[in-house]
């Protein structure tokens, strides 16, 4: 079974209020192979919000307000999901402050990368869980 970000599976929740349908992803969900999570909404986060990345081990947002307990709380809900599942692997939407696995902004807002995880990609892998990003 796959976890996938909920966005990459069509769903409205990203920060902007749009999403990031992805064909391959919605196709696994038709298929009852992957359920769809997000951990920002799971954590308590409105949508739309404003743009959050990650900074050091905390998340802020691009007006300087610390949200890293929602990040922290919703990657634990999704993750209590993954393992609800019996979630072996996970398709997350790149560069994510939640999502991202590999490479994520580097906390400037300028569009930069560095590499790291988001929260629950980290959570992910740190359970065993294989993830790739779309
Ligand atoms: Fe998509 Fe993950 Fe961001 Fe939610 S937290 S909008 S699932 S990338």
């Amino acid at each position: 079974m796959y976890i996938v970000s909920a966005c990459l599976a069509g769903l409205c929740c990203r920060y902007d209020g749009g999403d990031n349908a992805d064909e391959r992803v919605i196709g696994l969900v038709r298929e009852g192979l992957a359920v769809p999570v997000c951990p920002e909404q799971l954590g308590g986060l409105p949508t739309p919000r404003p743009p959050c990345e990650i900074s050091g081990d905390r998340v802020m947002t691009v007006n300087g307000v610390d949200v890293s307990a929602g990040f922290l709380r919703g990657a634990q809900e999704a993750l209590k999901v993954a393992k609800m599942i019996g979630a072996d692997k996970a398709v997350l939407k790149a560069r994510s402050p939640s999502c991202g696995a590999g490479k994520v902004y580097d906390g400037t807002f300028s569009g930069r990368l560095v590499d790291g995880d988001g929260f629950f990609a980290a959570m992910l892998k740190a359970e065993g869980i294989e993830v790739e990003t779309e």
